[in-house]
């Protein structure tokens, strides 16, 4: 958004983030970083003419070590962020993700399915908060008319993740550049699809620039099981680490392929950059980072 030429006002308080990732972009006077919780009042001066929720705890390991938090920024932290936009007029997008669809009993998953949520299981802080998210941004389209849009986030990946954010790939390029076994969840056979940060960070942007409502799927539909992951990334890093098989998380999906259609027509938007030159360059970026301590690990 910088580099289009847009004034960025970037609210976190880091609770999972890094202020490292955006030490790059301080220099830049339309830049404005403050380290608050959008929870609480948003303290944004206009005039304001999009405003993009990414604001959550997105990690399995983190919204279980944050569940109160989780809730509250996918439900506080969203009517905040909707009432700034309607305050000035803006342009809203909701961050919302696959996890809506639950344990999905329809492969591959497109925007008019329901899903399948546990509403007691350990996901759902996360699954429910982001499902509350969608409805009060609904209705705010619906009634305030705040020209609102959803998109659901499928598994991304790539530079500047916390190595030991407890998500898939950055465990295993850490678990391979450190020469130790691969932790595979399970038998390896449940499938994801991974999409390149810098794809969905286009995709954002469009939707942004779109007077869509959506929901709009962004993800990659090349499906792999978890299985392919650690042997593509043991190759990409030519590790000799060997795969370890340990039990699968509660409420673990066993499948999960978005169905793009509608990014395609309403966006133009479909992903470009291949799973292994996207793990290249986040083993690339990883490569060059030191090792962080072991007490950030999620529990
Ligand atoms: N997973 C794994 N080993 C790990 C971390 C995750 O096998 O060290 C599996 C996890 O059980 C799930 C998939 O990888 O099936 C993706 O997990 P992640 O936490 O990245 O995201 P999710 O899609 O579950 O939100």
């Amino acid at each position: 958004m910088l580099r289009r030429g847009d004034t960025v006002w970037c609210l976190d308080n880091f609770c999972t983030g890094d202020p490292e990732n955006i030490a790059h972009l301080r220099a830049d006077p339309r830049f404005h970083p403050v380290r608050c919780d959008v929870t609480e009042p948003l303290p944004v001066p206009g005039p304001v003419h999009a405003v993009a929720h990414l604001a959550s705890p997105a990690s399995p390991a983190d919204y279980h070590r944050l569940p109160l938090e989780t809730l509250a920024v996918g439900s506080r932290g969203t009517e905040n962020a909707l009432r700034l936009a309607r305050e000035h007029g803006g342009r809203f997008v909701l961050a919302s993700t696959s996890e809506v669809y639950g344990a999905p009993e329809v492969h591959p998953q497109p925007e008019d399915y329901w899903g399948n949520v546990n509403p007691v299981g350990p996901r759902s802080v996360y699954d429910e908060a982001k499902r509350y998210a969608e409805a009060v941004t609904m209705a705010y389209r619906r009634g305030p008319g705040v020209d609102a849009g959803i998109v659901r986030i499928f598994n991304t990946y790539g530079p500047r993740m916390r190595s030991r954010d407890g998500r898939v790939v950055p465990t295993f390029v850490r678990q391979a550049l450190a020469g130790e076994p691969l932790t595979v969840c399970g038998d390896g056979s449940q499938t994801r699809s991974f999409c390149y940060v810098d794809d969905l960070v286009r995709g954002i942007t469009a939707m942004i620039d779109s007077a869509r409502a959506g929901p709009v799927n962004l993800g990659d539909p090349t499906e792999r099981t978890v299985r392919e992951l650690a042997e593509l990334v043991l190759v990409v890093t030519g590790s000799a680490s060997r795969i370890e098989y340990g039990p699968l998380p509660v409420d673990d999906p066993v499948r999960r392929r978005p169905v793009i259609t509608r990014a395609r027509d309403q966006l133009g938007w479909t992903p470009r950059v291949p799973l292994e030159e996207g793990l290249r360059r986040t083993v690339s970026w990883c490569a060059g980072r030191p090792a962080p301590p072991v007490r950030n690990a999620p529990s």
